[in-house]
């Protein structure tokens, strides 16, 4: 649950974010009845020494990479890691019910991908990416967020 206040008289109020399939979200304000637009969207926070960065996640599947001199790959997710395989692991964004669900699959990479325990993924399963967990690709910490 996450609180948002109202643009004009700054009332708050709480949202679910799992709950919303576009990133943009009308919310009429119980107390002034002012429209906000929120943009909500969940985001692959990239974090390494002194480096942050956050990536858009887009419905179903997307390929998380190294960033190398070769042209980009559509809808890769590329992270400059030289311990990060080409094709190291998949991010995958489905909705059920009307919530938001997030997994993390290693494609068999060199230096493999860990949970938060340090414990080695198996390639090619699909394991539960939580918002606000962690998970490790060579010396790249990378976490979901759904921003407000
Ligand atoms: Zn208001």
């Amino acid at each position: 649950m996450r609180y948002f206040k109202c643009g004009k008289c700054k009332a708050p109020y709480k949202i679910d974010p799992a709950k919303f399939k576009s990133p943009k979200l009308e919310v009429i304000c119980p107390k002034c009845s002012t429209r906000n637009v929120l943009t909500l969207g969940p985001v692959l926070s990239i974090q390494q020494e002194g480096k942050f960065a956050q990536v858009g996640l887009k419905n179903g599947v997307q390929v998380i990479g190294r960033k190398t001199e070769k042209p980009n790959v559509n809808g890769h997710i590329l992270i400059s890691d030289e311990y990060v395989s080409r094709i190291h692991a998949k991010v995958f964004m489905e909705f059920r019910e009307e919530k938001v669900f997030f997994f993390i699959e290693d494609l068999g990479s060199l230096n493999g991908t860990y949970n938060k325990n340090k414990q080695r993924l198996k390639e090619g399963i699909r394991y539960p990416f939580i918002p606000g967990d962690f998970f490790i690709v060579g010396l790249t910490k990378i976490s979901i967020q759904i921003n407000s």
